[in-house]
């Protein structure tokens, strides 16, 4: 799976400052570790709304290229799904680059020390590769983290909190494109069955949905299978006969290759970036007549779950907040169609409308 496209990358090579510039970050710290080991990259996109919080993200990368862009999209996703979604929380990401196999307590500590030199204006939490133990860590270096173990007084692992919202916006989406918000007998494929995937399986077995799983980690799949009733596919996703798509791996796996081949008519999953190029696969969604729920909009489940441990911890608070992406979602859809743009425009547009607000 390539997180960035060519073009995008060369653009970073020549020139990321400008590139900044164009998307409005604020800051891009690289931080090197010889001793531990320890690359990774901070970006902080926004901190209108308060300080940027954002998970860390542990991925084998190619380049540091690619790193460099991965970050930049996902800080800047941050900011804007803090703000449709009411907190008041700037947008902000980081990356450490390596096989999170390779990890270790050291080179989590030495990443805490990078992030307490930001003095609270960048907050971490865990992404993809990263975990609470991983935040324990952190934590012996900062007091800027968040998702720490319950044990510590943390608010534990975000993605059952993901996994709910992604459930609202799909019911959403359901109900707005069918009429109900039922998913009895839909064909619903997760791609990637790591923590969010396998929580939203969950769910989705309790709302009596038809899963269909696909992983590049066979040990997960054997796992999920064991536990849950779901159909393993081994072809490409975009092949698969299904009514909703649900990316939970990695962004970008809506492109010109995908989109044209899918068969399903609304995508709604937790996956960050999920439109390749936003304001070209948004348009190429509507074309095939695919209702898309906003990334951003719908897996902000864990941004609630983490931001409610900065203001005192309650689980009922946060059910409830996440429960209120279902009427959101629908909102946006109602937006888009007034306004004959995509449901991504419409989302954007109230995020970024907030965000400028305040600073008048
Ligand atoms: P994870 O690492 O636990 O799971 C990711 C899964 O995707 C793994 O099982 C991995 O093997 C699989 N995968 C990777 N590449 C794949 C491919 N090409 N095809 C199929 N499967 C593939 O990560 P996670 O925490 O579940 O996060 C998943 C996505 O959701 C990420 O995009 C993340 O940024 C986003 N997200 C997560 C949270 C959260 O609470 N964890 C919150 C918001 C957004």
């Amino acid at each position: 799976m390539k997180i960035c496209n060519i073009s995008e990358l060369n653009e970073i090579d020549k020139n990321v400052i400008e590139y900044m510039q164009r998307k409005t970050h604020e800051k891009v710290v690289f931080c090197s570790d010889n001793e531990s080991q320890l690359k990774a990259i901070i970006a902080i996109h926004n901190t209108n709304l308060g300080p940027a919080l954002g998970g860390t993200r542990m991925w084998n990368y190619e380049s540091i290229s690619e790193a460099t862009m991965d970050v930049l999209r996902l800080s800047r996703g941050m900011t804007y799904k803090a703000s449709i979604t009411g907190l008041n929380l700037g947008g902000g990401k980081a990356v450490i680059i390596g096989n999170s196999k390779n990890k270790t307590p050291e080179m989590m500590k030495s990443f805490g020390k990078f992030v307490e030199s930001l003095n609270g204006k960048y907050i971490t939490a865990e992404d993809v590769g990263m975990t609470t133990d991983d935040m324990e860590m952190i934590h012996k270096e900062t007091n800027h983290v968040v998702g720490k173990p319950i044990k510590l007084g943390g608010s534990g692992d975000p993605s059952p909190f993901t996994a709910l919202g992604v459930l609202m916006g799909m019911k959403a989406s359901a109900f707005y494109k069918w009429g109900s918000e039922s998913l009895v007998g839909k064909k619903v494929l997760v791609q990637g069955v790591g923590n969010v995937g396998r929580n939203l399986i969950e769910l989705l077995s309790k709302e009596k949905a038809i899963i269909l799983v696909k992983d590049i980690n066979k040990d997960k799949l054997i796992d999920i299978s064991k536990k849950f009733n779901v159909k393993v596919i081994e072809d490409e996703f975009y092949k698969c006969d299904m009514d909703i798509y649900a990316p939970c791996a990695l962004g970008g796996t809506l492109n010109d290759n995908s989109i044209p081949k899918l068969k399903c008519e609304i995508v709604a999953g937790g996956a960050n970036n999920q439109l390749a190029k936003e304001y070209v696969h948004d348009n190429l969604l509507i074309k095939h007549n695919i209702l898309y729920a906003p990334d951003f909009l719908i897996n902000a489940g864990g941004l609630i779950n983490v931001y409610s441990e900065l203001k005192g911890y309650s689980k009922e608070k946060v059910i409830k907040k996440t429960e209120t992406i279902f009427d959101t979602t629908l909102e946006i859809f109602k937006k888009a169609d007034n306004e004959k743009i995509s449901t991504q425009k419409a989302a954007l547009k109230i995020a970024k409308n907030k965000i400028h607000k305040s600073y008048s």
